[in-house]
């Protein structure tokens, strides 16, 4: 396995509970995580409880009773999810983590697995023959293995095996923040997760750690980005992109990290995930825009169906015919997360509009039904392990004869 994030130990892990010898290789001196919350929908939560990690998971973040959108100007609520009836519905619960919490409890369970963690091994290149394939450090040390998962990132070195593309800019950057709830000096309701959407910026908080931490995300469209000019998404484009929100978004801007952010970018959706012996997971297969809080949970998902395929081709002899996991793995996930890559950016586009498109969006979302999960279905429904599961992404609704398009000319009186 080379990188050691969320997605690279998550799938180690899997790997381990078979039996196999895994290792982790990973670039950074010691393994960690930076940023704050992560959101964690049932299409996860059902991966964490069949590892085992879910109650653990939950007692180390906060399970939600709500999810609000409201609006970032008048601060209107839009829509709402009831989390308690989506855990119903899907079987499993929406909860929030801090990403380091959910990494070092990936960590321990690889610990506890046996698998070989290795740090300050930043691998530059890959090699394979009909045995066997290979990867080489910068300090030029070769590692060999039946097969080579390459749970790299964004700037995935593996990836250019398969494809020559860049990461796609946004053009809009994140500022995140952590801050005890014992200082917010505004009230705040930690049973839910709100995001405001408003004219190029969105604004999201929540609770962490069983509700001792506030997390805040403030994402906004950079004109400078737009400009071509190079020092993209300063503290002082962060203040003018809110100037325009409503009090409690603006209040909560003092409390971000205003030393760091973080430059949105994607990549295009590929089909190809597999050369040979070498695969691509997480990020580097599929790194998202973060509209659909789905882009950690992609790469669990990753690690537990290629997993899944290795126990169901596992031989008499323990052996895995690694060729036909692979096969497998690469029919089903590339088309679900090329489905969530641009529907995130769609949906972005949606958070970010301005004017009568800002005002419709609002009376579409006010109108829609709290209860109707046709839309969720296709991305917290069970992780799909053949390309025939693939949920569609909702289920029209059949129109009614009175509502049916003719071919009739329509006449005017
Ligand atoms: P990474 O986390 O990038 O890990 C890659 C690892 O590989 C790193 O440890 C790195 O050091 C190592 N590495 C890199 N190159 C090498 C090399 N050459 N050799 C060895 N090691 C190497 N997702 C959600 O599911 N829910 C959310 O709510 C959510 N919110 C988000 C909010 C924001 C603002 C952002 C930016 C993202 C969000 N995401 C969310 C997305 C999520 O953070 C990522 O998709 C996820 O962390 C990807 O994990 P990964 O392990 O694939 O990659």
């Amino acid at each position: 396995m080379v990188g050691g994030g969320i997605g690279g130990l998550s799938a180690a892990f899997a790997l381990s509970r078979l039996g196999l010898k895994v290792r982790v290789l990973e670039r950074a001196k010691e393994f960690g995580e930076v940023g704050a919350g992560l959101q964690i929908a049932p299409n996860c939560t059902r991966i964490l409880d069949d590892y085992g990690l879910l109650e653990e998971a939950k007692s180390r973040g906060v399970v939600p009773d709500r999810m609000v959108m409201r609006d970032a100007v008048d601060g209107e609520e839009l829509t709402a999810l009831d989390l308690r009836d989506l855990e119903r519905e899907y079987g499993f619960p929406y909860m929030v983590i801090h990403r380091s919490d959910l990494h070092a409890l990936l960590l321990e369970a690889c610990r506890d697995a046996g698998v070989e963690l290795c740090t300050e091994q930043g691998v530059v290149a890959y090699g394979q023959d009909a045995d066997k394939a290979t990867v080489t450090t910068e300090s030029g040390t070769v590692h060999e293995a039946a097969v080579v998962i390459a749970a790299d990132g964004l700037h995935s070195v593996a990836r250019t095996l398969l494809v020559d593309d860049e990461p796609v800019s946004s053009a809009y950057v994140a500022y995140r923040g952590t801050v005890a709830v014992a200082e917010v000096d505004r009230p705040i309701d930690l049973s839910e997760v709100v995001v405001y959407v408003g004219p190029r910026c969105h604004f999201v908080h929540y609770g962490l750690r069983g509700g001792a931490l506030l997390n805040q995300v403030a994402v906004f469209q950079s004109p400078k980005a737009l400009a071509g000019q190079e020092d993209w998404g300063t503290p002082d484009e962060l203040d003018a992109a809110f100037a325009g929100t409503t009090d409690i978004v603006r209040q909560s801007l003092p409390h971000m990290w205003r030393d760091k952010w973080w430059r949105m970018y994607d990549r295009d959706p590929i089909d190809t995930w597999v050369q040979g012996r070498i695969a691509l997971l997480g990020d580097a297969a599929h790194p998202p825009l973060q509209y659909m809080a789905q882009g950690a949970i992609m790469a669990i998902e990753d690690g537990w169906v290629l997993a899944e395929h290795a126990k169901r081709l596992r031989g008499p002899d323990g052996g895995i015919d690694w060729a036909a996991t692979l096969s497998a793995y690469e029919a089903v996930r590339p088309e679900h997360c090329r489905r969530v890559l641009t529907t995130a950016r769609e949906w972005g586009e949606l958070w970010h509009l301005d004017g009568f498109e800002r005002v419709q969006r609002n009376a579409l979302l006010r109108a829609r039904d709290i209860d109707d999960y046709s839309f969720t279905d296709w991305i917290y429904g069970p992780t799909a392990l053949f390309p025939e599961d693939e949920p569609p992404m909702f289920e029209p609704v059949p129109l009614s004869s009175a509502d049916r398009i003719t071919d009739e000319p329509v006449h005017m009186t």
